[in-house]
């Protein structure tokens, strides 16, 4: 039994006094010898394994009402430290502008403990690692400095494989300070709430610049063993590969323009608009924010900047602007085999491997979110080389399940859809302006899909 004496804090600067007593006092991790006292979910279970033993609890709730606020500002949101997960979690601004927060938290612990944990504490909370939290094993250099780590050489399933030391491998464990944006460009931009200015867009335009930030950026997944889906970074890869085996001298816009888009007569279609083309744009907008995978205003915000000829930018993924018609043409001429009008842009084998299953029965992670909130099933991605295929199965699909399995076309976030069925000879063309929420997207156009094959077949 250790005695504890609790104190009550009643204004910031009394909390911050009784605080830095701990300052002069031995200030190793497990024996701080005063504490602050949030929710205590973390705090006393750590107490009670004897990992951490203060003398001095400083209990900082009743400074609730000027630490507790969740405010958006300038489109910067701010989260007190006493604001409790739940709240924050079912906060409207935070649900609108922060889906992957808000349910990042929801899906955190249990309504009790996310009624009682605060945000600071969630940041503050230590790591769940079994050797640090049992003190019958002395070897742990986080609670013990200098006594070596046994998980190293235990029970490791759950740390780190990167971003390591040679001290300790433990994993940070919270779900919602873990939701960071992480900088994916030279001079960073932040996607929680993206309303992009015209220097961000430049930026997330510019091929080379992207292309470098991603080679920055560590290895997400094992080539060959995952579905890994990041569509910006990976069609920037893609472009730049066009790029330089076509000699590094072309924009890969041009390279469009003269080898894809003039053969195929596609006059209204363009990589990032021309100014011929921008007063024709329609400008896209929300029609469902409800949580998902992407955020709707940021896609939104990157569509009402794409049809800026002046900004000059090329963003293989989403950045080309184009009509029904022309993206007809594409289809068909895919279709056909490769060719419009007697003028070939791909081979028939070209097609053929382009249209088959590249990616075997690996689940794609895209959906991992929508398995998650919306209950959807696991099924194959069936992914060719820049296009969906239907696949075998009943399962959530864009090209309707009347549609045979060799169907394949592609998609535009929450907005645009095109497939190609080679055995019933349909092709569907589909381009909205109303931003759906992805999953939402792929139901409708699996809907529309199956009207369409239903009349048309
Ligand atoms: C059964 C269980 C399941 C859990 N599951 C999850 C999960 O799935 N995902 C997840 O993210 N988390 C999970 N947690 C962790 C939980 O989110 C944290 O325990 C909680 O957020 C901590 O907040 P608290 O207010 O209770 O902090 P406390 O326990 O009160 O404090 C934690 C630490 O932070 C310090 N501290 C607290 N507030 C401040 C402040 N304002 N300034 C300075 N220091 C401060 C305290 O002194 C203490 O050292 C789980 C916890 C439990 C017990
Ligand atoms: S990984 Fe090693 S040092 Fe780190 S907390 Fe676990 S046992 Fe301790």
């Amino acid at each position: 039994m250790r005695p504890i004496t609790y104190q009550r804090a009643t204004d910031a600067p009394s909390a911050v006094q009784a605080l830095a007593a701990a300052a002069s006092a031995n200030n190793s991790l497990i024996d701080a010898a005063v504490q602050p006292l949030a929710g205590g979910t973390t705090l006393l279970d750590l107490m009670k394994l004897d990992v951490m033993r203060p003398s001095v609890l400083v209990d900082i709730n009743p400074l609730s009402d000027a630490w507790s606020a969740v405010t958006l500002d300038g489109g910067n949101l701010k989260l007190g430290a006493l604001a409790r997960m739940s709240d924050v979690a079912a906060n409207p601004d935070v649900q609108r502008n922060y889906p992957v927060i808000a349910e990042s938290l929801k899906l955190a612990a249990s309504p009790q403990l996310r009624n009682m944990a605060s945000l600071g504490g969630n940041v503050l909370q230590r790591t769940r690692c079994t050797y640090f939290r049992d003190v019958s094993y002395d070897n742990c250099n986080k609670r013990n400095p200098g006594s070596g780590c046994a998980a190293m050489d235990g029970f490791n399933r759950t740390h780190a494989v990167l971003g390591t030391s040679e001290q300790c491998i433990a994993t940070y464990p919270g779900d919602a300070p873990d939701v960071e944006v992480r900088p994916i460009l030279p001079g960073e931009v932040d996607a929680g709430n993206y309303q992009p200015r015209p220097e961000d867009i430049k930026k997330i335009g510019d091929l080379d610049a992207v292309t470098a930030a991603v080679c920055d950026v560590g290895l997400e997944a094992v080539p060959g063993e995952e579905v890994s889906y990041s569509p910006i970074m990976a069609h920037a890869v893609l472009g730049q590969c066009v790029r330089r085996l076509d000699g590094g001298k072309r924009r890969l816009r041009d390279i469009a323009r003269e080898e894809l888009l003039e053969p195929l007569g596609m006059a209204d279609t363009a990589l990032g608009a021309t100014t011929a083309l921008a007063p024709r744009a329609v400008m896209p907008r929300v029609s469902d924010d409800s949580p998902g995978m992407f955020d709707a205003s940021a896609l939104v915000g990157l569509g009402l900047a794409i049809p800026h000829p002046e900004l000059n930018i090329e963003i293989p993924a989403g950045g080309f602007v184009s009509t029904a018609a022309d993206v007809f043409r594409f289809a068909e001429t895919m279709r056909q085999g490769g060719a419009w009008n007697g003028k070939r842009v791909l081979s028939r084998p070209m097609v053929e491997l382009a249209t088959s299953n590249h990616t075997g029965a690996r689940a794609n992670d895209l959906w991992t979110y929508a398995r998650e909130l919306k209950g959807w099933p696991l099924f194959p991605a069936n992914l060719g080389l820049g296009f969906f295929l239907r696949g075998e199965g009943l399962h959530p699909t864009y090209f309707g399940h009347l549609s045979t399995p060799g169907t394949y076309g592609a998609m535009g976030a929450g907005t645009t859809n095109f497939w190609v069925d080679p055995v019933r000879n349909i092709t569907m063309v589909c381009l909205t302006t109303g931003f759906l929420e992805e999953a939402n997207s792929a139901l409708r156009f699996q809907r529309l899909s199956d009207v369409a094959i239903a009349e048309f077949a």
